[in-house]
Order: C-alpha cells, then structure tokens, then sequence
C-alpha cells in the first residue's frame, strides 16, 4: 500500500434527478468513516448540468466535490443556443470538468474543438479531467499509441495550467462493454501516457492518469497492481452508491 492519492470520479452521464442526490448523501456518509482509514481519497461526481446549482448548495461535504461533463468553447456568454460555457459551469458551484469524453468525440468534438475548451476551463479555474482512448479498430491495428500521442497533443491548449489537468485513459472499445485491458497492457499504456505529457508540454510534473472503461465492483482490486493508474473514472457503476460504496472498499482489499 502507497501513499499516493486514489481518485474515484464518477460520470453520471445523463442520469439523474434531485432525487438522486440520496445516492451521494451515502457516499458522503460511507466516506466519514472509510476516510479515517484510507486517508488518500479524492471523491468527484460529475453530474448533468441541470443538478450542479442544486447539488452544491445542498452537499456541504468535505470529502466530495462537483464537476460537469462538458461544456462551450466559448468562457463565459454569447449566442450558442442550448449550450453552456465554463464560466457557467464555475458559478453553479463545478470545480471539475470532463473534456473530450469519447461519447462527445463521437458526436462532433474534435481535438481542435476540445482544446478551446480546455482554454476557456482552465481560464475558469476549473479542474479538467481529459478523456483519451483508442477505438477497437485503432487496437486491431496497432494504432493505440499514435491516437493517445496526437489526443495528448492536440486537445489540450498549452496556456491551460497543466497542474490542473487529470488525463483519464478510456478505451472507447471498453466503456459500457465489460471488456477491459489487461493488466501489461495498461502498465505499458499509462507509462505512455505519463511519459509523453511531459515531454509535450516540457514538465517535470508527472500528471494524474485514471483508468476508465467497465471499472467494477468485480475487476477494481485487479488494477491495484497498475502502480502508475491513479484512480478511475467510473461511468455505469456510479449511478449506484452500493456499487460505488463496493468498488472503492474492493479496491483496498
Ligand atoms: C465513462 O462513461 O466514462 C465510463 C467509463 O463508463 P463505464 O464505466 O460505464 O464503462
């Protein structure tokens, strides 16, 4: 067992009412106790935009913070219909915001795209958690690391505040699938990724990385021994408290 700080951050994707709030008032009460033991633990729940105001102002919580799933390229207002900036996000209580997921990749967000973005978060202060990942295909072919490199390189402004950036390796063929990679597999991966951010960006700072694609109850205690993974971003699973509750008291066993 190490020292180093495990982050668990689920994305609730678009999932959940004000109701659903009793889910992270039972984390946050696990969290009282199991913080005791295990010292080193970052919670975040990004959540859809609709519930931030809500959530913050009724979580006084020490151990949780908020974030979004995405937002504008541009900070603060201007005529984009049905969209909405960082700046926003930051006033309804988000420290955090997910970029580039490959579900918004999917639907339009480019490198080019994601990096304005990271632009207008960090100007906002706001923390990032950076989506990478290689399709099946780009696997098959051998591709992985040449998509993560370019991903690296491209979507992140060289303006942001690199301190402020998680990078969260997620194999697109892996999220919502119950496939993950093996475990050489993401040990070569994440010393990739940790290798090639500071060259990009000339840093000494090794950045956080988290691992993210059908993270369970069932297989987290797997990639304990992946000393470079940092924690996980968990999709699926994070819609449940028992589930979550499970994965971070299995992660530790
Ligand atoms: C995600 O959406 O970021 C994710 C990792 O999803 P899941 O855990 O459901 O695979």
């Amino acid at each position: 067992m190490t020292n180093k700080l495990n982050y668990f951050v689920g994305n609730w994707k678009m999932f959940g009412d004000f109701r659903s709030l009793k889910i992270i008032y039972r984390i946050n009460n696990f969290l009282s106790n199991f913080n005791k033991i295990h010292t080193k633990n970052k919670i975040i729940f990004c959540i859809p935009n609709t519930l931030i105001s809500f959530y913050s102002k009724k979580l006084k919580s020490n151990f949780i913070s908020l974030g979004a799933q995405n937002c504008h390229y541009n900070e603060t207002y201007g005529p984009f219909t049905g969209s909405v900036s960082a700046s926003m996000l930051k006033k309804a209580g988000a420290k955090y915001v997910i970029l580039g997921h490959s579900e918004n990749r999917l639907t339009g967000d480019s490198n080019k795209l994601i990096k304005k973005k990271t632009k207008s978060a960090s100007n906002q202060k706001l923390k990032i958690i950076l989506c990478i990942g290689e399709s099946y295909n780009e696997k098959k072919n051998g591709k992985t690391f040449i998509v993560l490199k370019k991903q690296i390189s491209k979507s992140i402004d060289k303006k942001c505040d690199l301190s402020k950036i998680i990078i969260a390796y997620e194999p697109i063929w892996s999220i919502g699938t119950g496939k993950v990679p093996k475990i050489y597999e993401l040990k070569k991966t994440f010393k990739f990724i940790k290798y090639q951010f500071k060259k990009i960006f000339k840093t000494r700072n090794t950045p956080i990385v988290l691992y993210g694609g059908s993270v369970n109850e069932k297989n987290v205690r797997n990639f304990s021994s992946v000393f470079e993974i940092d924690g996980f971003l968990i999709g699926g699973a994070s819609q449940s408290s028992k589930k979550f509750i499970d994965i971070m008291k299995n992660y530790y066993k």
